[in-house]
This record gives C-alpha cells, sequence and structure tokens, in this order.
C-alpha cells in the first residue's frame, strides 16, 4: 500500500483517486476550494438551479466503467441518466432548423434531408463514416492507451479525407475542419454543423485537424445524455464514490509545489508552508514552472501539444424564467450565426464576437425549476480566454450576456419578458474555479496537426510523478478527463508496462 496524494479535485483527479484506493492504496485528494467537482459546478437561486460546467455527457462508458471498477452499485443507480432526444436542434441563419435525433445515423442522415434537401443527408452521412474510419484508426492510442512514447504515430491525420481534383494545380486532401467543411459538405448549412461542434469543444474549425470529424461522430454514435439534477449530481456521485471507497479529501488545501527526492516525487508542499509526504503524486490540474519540478514538465514524448495558442473559455448566461417549458421545446438548440467566419476570426483573435454561436439549453428536469410554472435556462457561448478579453469589465458582461439572450428570442420567444433573474458567468471566474489561466477550458487531444493538438502524456519524466484531468493526455471534456483518470491508475497500479485496458 502506498500513500498517494491527488492535487484537485477535478474529475479526471477523482477518477484516479477512486480506482487507486480500490488497488488499494492510501489516497487523499487536496482541494484548494472548499468543494468538489471543480468546472463541473452549480449556482443555485430561488429555487432555481444550472449547471456551471458542462451539461450533457457524451461517452457515458467511461463513467459506467468506474462504477464498475470502484464497487458495487453501477453508475445508473447513482443517478439518473436520460438520452436527449433529439440531440440537438440547429437554427441557421437563414432561417431553417433542424432536429438531429439521438445516436441514429439513419435518423441524422433523414433530418438533414428533409430539413435541407439537396442530398445534405447522404454528405453528412458519407462524412460520418469516413469519421468512423478515423475512429478505427485512432481510438486506441489517441483514447484508451497511455500516449505512446513514439507519439508520432499520431502525428498524421487519421481522418480519410478524399483528394479533390482542382483545375490546373495538384490535388489535395482536406487537412483542417474548415476545409472539410469547405470541400466535402457541399451545403454551407453543414459546414456550419461541423464549425458548431469544433467551437464547442473549443477548437478553431480554420486550424484544427480535420481528425476533429471524431467529435460530432462521437456524439452522434454514442449519444447524449443528461443527469437528472444537472452534470453536478454525476461530480457528486463520483465524490461519494471515492468516499466509500475511502479516498480522504482535504478541502481549502492549496499545493505549492510537488516536492521531489532523490529524483522522484515525494509528497506536495502546500501555500501555508505544511508538506504531506507520499510516495506517488497525481497531478490533475494544469502543471505549471513552480508547481512540478521544470524538469518534470518535459513528459513523455516531448513535445506533443507545443506552440498551440491559449485556448478559449466558456460564457454562460443562467436564466431564471417565468412561464412553463413547453413539452416539445428541444434540451439543446445551436443558433448558428450568418458569419461563423467573423465569429472564429474574433474568439481566436481574443476578441468579443458581435454574433456568436449561441447554445440554448433547456433540460425537462423538475428537480431544477421551483415549480412546473418556470424554467431553468442556459445560454452558452465559446468565447476568448480571460486576459485577451478583460470578462470583469461589467459593461462587456452585459453586453455580451444581451447579445445572448438576443439570439435566443429565435428559440425561446418572448424570452427577455419571462426573465426574474439572469446570472452571469465568465471565464474569469473559470479560472477562479480551476486555476486554469485565464479560464481556459481544455480540448479534447486530437490526432493530426503534427501533434499541436495532442496534451502531455499521463506520465512524467519525474517518477513517481502522474498527470489527470483535462490538461493531460487524452484531454479536456469529461469524458476524455475520465479516461485519464482510468490511464493514470493503471501506470501507477501496473507501471510502466501497462497498455490500457483491454
Ligand atoms: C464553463 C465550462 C463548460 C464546459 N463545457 C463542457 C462540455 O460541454 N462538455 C465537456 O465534456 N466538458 C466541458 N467542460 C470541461 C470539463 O468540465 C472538464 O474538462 C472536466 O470536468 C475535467 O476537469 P479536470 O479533471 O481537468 O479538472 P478541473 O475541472 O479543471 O478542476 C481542477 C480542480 O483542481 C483545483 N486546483 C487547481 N489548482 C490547485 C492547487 N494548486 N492545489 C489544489 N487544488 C487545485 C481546482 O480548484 C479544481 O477543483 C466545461 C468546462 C467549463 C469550465
Amino acid at each position: 500500500m502506498a500513500r498517494i496524494a491527488v492535487i484537485g479535485a477535478g474529475m479526471g483527479a477523482m477518477a484516479a483517486a477512486a480506482r487507486l484506493a480500490v488497488a488499494g492504496h492510501r489516497v487523499t485528494v487536496y482541494e484548494r476550494s472548499e468543494t468538489f467537482g471543480g468546472s463541473v459546478g452549480r449556482y443555485a437561486h430561488d429555487g432555481f438551479a444550472f449547471d456551471t460546467g458542462p451539461m450533457l455527457l457524451h461517452l457515458p462508458a467511461v463513467y459506467r466503467d468506474l462504477f464498475v471498477k470502484t464497487g458495487k452499485e453501477p453508475l445508473e443507480r447513482c443517478v439518473t441518466m436520460t438520452q436527449v432526444d433529439p440531440a440537438s436542434r440547429h437554427v441557421f441563419a437563414d432561417g431553417t432548423a433542424v432536429s438531429l435525433p439521438n445516436a441514429s445515423r439513419a435518423g441524422v442522415v433523414a433530418a438533414l434531408d428533409a430539413a435541407l434537401g439537396g442530398g445534405a443527408g447522404s454528405s453528412w452521412g458519407a462524412f460520418l463514416d469516413r469519421a468512423r474510419d478515423a475512429w478505427d484508426r485512432s481510438r486506441r492510442p489517441l483514447l484508451e492507451e497511455p500516449l505512446r512514447p513514439d507519439w508520432q504515430v499520431l502525428a498524421r491525420d487519421p481522418y480519410p479525407a478524399p483528394r479533390q481534383r482542382r483545375l490546373l494545380r495538384p490535388a489535395r486532401q482536406a487537412g483542417t475542419v474548415a476545409e472539410v467543411g469547405a470541400w466535402e459538405l457541399a451545403d454551407p448549412r453543414l459546414a456550419a454543423l461541423l464549425d458548431g461542434y469544433a467551437l464547442s469543444y473549443g477548437l478553431d474549425p480554420r486550424r484544427a485537424p480535420a481528425a476533429a470529424a471524431l467529435l460530432p461522430y462521437m456524439e452522434e454514435t454514442f449519444g447524449s445524455w443528461y443527469v437528472e439534477g444537472g452534470i453536478r449530481a454525476l461530480a457528486r456521485a463520483v465524490y461519494e464514490r471515492c468516499l466509500a471507497r475511502r479516498v480522504e479529501f482535504a478541502l481549502g488545501r492549496e499545493a505549492a509545489r510537488v516536492v521531489e527526492k532523490d529524483g522522484r516525487a515525494a509528497g506536495v508542499e502546500f501555500v501555508d508552508g505544511t508538506v504531506a509526504e507520499a510516495e506517488h503524486v497525481v497531478l490533475g490540474v494544469r502543471p505549471r514552472p513552480g508547481l512540478v519540478p521544470g524538469e518534470a514538465l518535459r513528459t513523455e514524448g516531448d513535445g506533443p501539444g507545443r506552440g498551440r495558442a491559449a485556448e478559449p473559455g466558456r460564457f454562460l448566461v443562467m436564466l431564471s424564467l417565468s412561464g412553463a417549458r413547453p413539452a416539445d421545446a428541444a434540451h439543446r438548440t445551436v443558433v448558428h450565426p450568418a458569419d461563423g467566419a467573423a465569429e472564429q476570426e474574433a474568439v481566436f483573435a481574443g476578441r468579443v464576437a458581435d454574433r456568436p454561436t449561441v447554445t440554448v439549453l433547456r433540460p425537462d428536469d423538475p428537480t431544477i425549476r421551483p415549480d412546473d410554472a418556470h424554467e431553468a435556462v442556459t445560454l452558452t457561448a465559446t468565447v476568448a480566454p480571460h486576459g485577451t478579453v478583460d470578462w470583469t469589465d461589467p459593461a462587456t458582461r452585459a453586453r455580451f450576456a444581451d447579445t445572448l439572450i438576443e439570439a435566443a428570442g429565435a428559440v425561446v420567444p418572448g424570452v427577455r419578458e419571462r426573465i426574474l433573474h439572469a446570472e452571469v458567468r465568465t471565464p474569469a471566474e473559470t479560472a477562479a474555479d480551476t486555476g486554469a489561466e485565464g479560464g481556459s477550458v481544455p480540448g479534447p487531444a486530437l490526432a493530426g496537426a503534427q501533434g499541436a493538438y495532442l496534451r502531455p502524456g499521463n506520465r512524467t519524466r519525474l517518477p513517481g510523478l502522474h498527470l489527470a484531468g483535462g490538461w493531460s493526455h487524452p484531454g479536456g471534456g469529461l469524458a476524455h478527463a475520465g479516461m485519464s483518470g482510468a490511464l493514470v491508475a493503471g501506470l501507477i497500479v501496473e507501471g510502466d508496462g501497462f497498455r490500457g485496458s483491454q
């Protein structure tokens, strides 16, 4: 039995902690705030409740596996999960709207054909087929195994883009999300759909590799799931599973640095100068010089993910509304702007977009509203991180919140008149919740682009120090961070020979 110190109580770190405790280790999670869950927070007001982080779960298998491996009670006995159907509704700038059914490729194809015409469904279907090929090729090394020392195998894009013949110029394949949209998806609304997926994960469609096709493929294949009470209920279930496995939580304990002794990690020093000794340290927060010894940052496979600009964050407007939620309202509606390129230009140049892509979330959940004569609605947009934009500026916050409410009018008629209370959260608040600089939300790791979208491996050069959570392999997002926890636990329990669960 080893003493293991876990820094941060985010989802990746807690997933690692529960698994390590089951393997017989003495695990303590040191969290600087007074609660667990990190990004997966909750805001409650006058009988309304809202998630302040992710609001849907994709790939629930990751958490099912965690619950199976760490106890008798399966995930579905700890939280109530329902599939969201339609998975999403899309309103395009020309007024066309389409509802995409949950986890049904044939249903999505039929819906797109009916709404957009012109063979849009089969065009999207052919794209999904190529995305499935990319998934089959990269799934294991990208998601299910620790990052390989020869991570360069993932530097090549697995998406099999068809060669495009070009007049008097050599044939080319789409290399970015934007090129896939322009060259392979004949309808500009399909291109907007694909761009919207990329943006929702914080990716710039103009630069993100075509391999980002995996993201809509995963959502449309494995489905979108809602957890009753909000995703915060999932974080609570993971926390409670940790407690049941005798993981200790030390809240209000901010790590200042990982202690190194005789060439290996030996514990954690806190900001108050005290030290907790440990044989292994799991860092569940963004690794930065000072927090970890400089040498350790040169993780295995030096270089993946290097050179990427600061990643965007999220802007949320949580609306407490009078009036009932219509029974036929879609859970998630994406309102696409007329000029997606202008939005991308603004977000990735560190400015506030005039017309953002706005996602409207209307969960049908009586536990998050005072009664059925009220509705809790959240509006979100991907935005530049705090710092490039000053998200603490009241005027900037109010203006952008108003932009989102304006766009939401296309989905929730009369929304302004129904507002009882509006609460705004920006990357400035995310930075405070997670400690991530600028409130950036790490996107999932992607193959391609010479490895620029990979994350540092879970094993570091400092023996005894491992990385979990969204800033490490295989990247950010609920599912991906959960996978990082499984990989870290595997590496500590089985040693460096661990090659992922079968
Ligand atoms: C607004 C928002 C929207 C999101 N939307 C989605 C979505 O739609 N889909 C999706 O899949 N994912 C989404 N995410 C991302 C997702 O929530 C995270 O990637 C996931 O929860 C994994 O988080 P993590 O394990 O990296 O830990 P984090 O959530 O980053 O938590 C890190 C924890 O470590 C603590 N900490 C930091 N520094 C220290 C220190 N020095 N000492 C001790 N403790 C410390 C922090 O207080 C925090 O509790 C969103 C995130 C945010 C913020």
